[in-house]
């Protein structure tokens, strides 16, 4: 198969598959993170139980 970032041709026993290696795998990470998930600051679930939904603090 080849490497989705740079269409290198990548060995089925290649660790980094299916990337040809680290660093396309990290662009390819990188693209996904900033076109896709663009989320600046998630919020985490405990932190959500505590937000004044009403608008009026705890
Ligand atoms: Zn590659």
């Amino acid at each position: 198969m080849k490497c989705p970032i740079c269409k290198k041709e990548v060995a089925f026993t290649d660790p980094e598959m299916p990337f040809c290696s680290p660093r396309c795998r990290l662009l390819d990470l990188g693209n996904w993170a900033s076109e896709k998930y663009v989320i600046s600051s998630p919020i985490p679930p405990e932190d959500l139980e505590n937000f004044p939904v009403d608008g009026k603090p705890n």
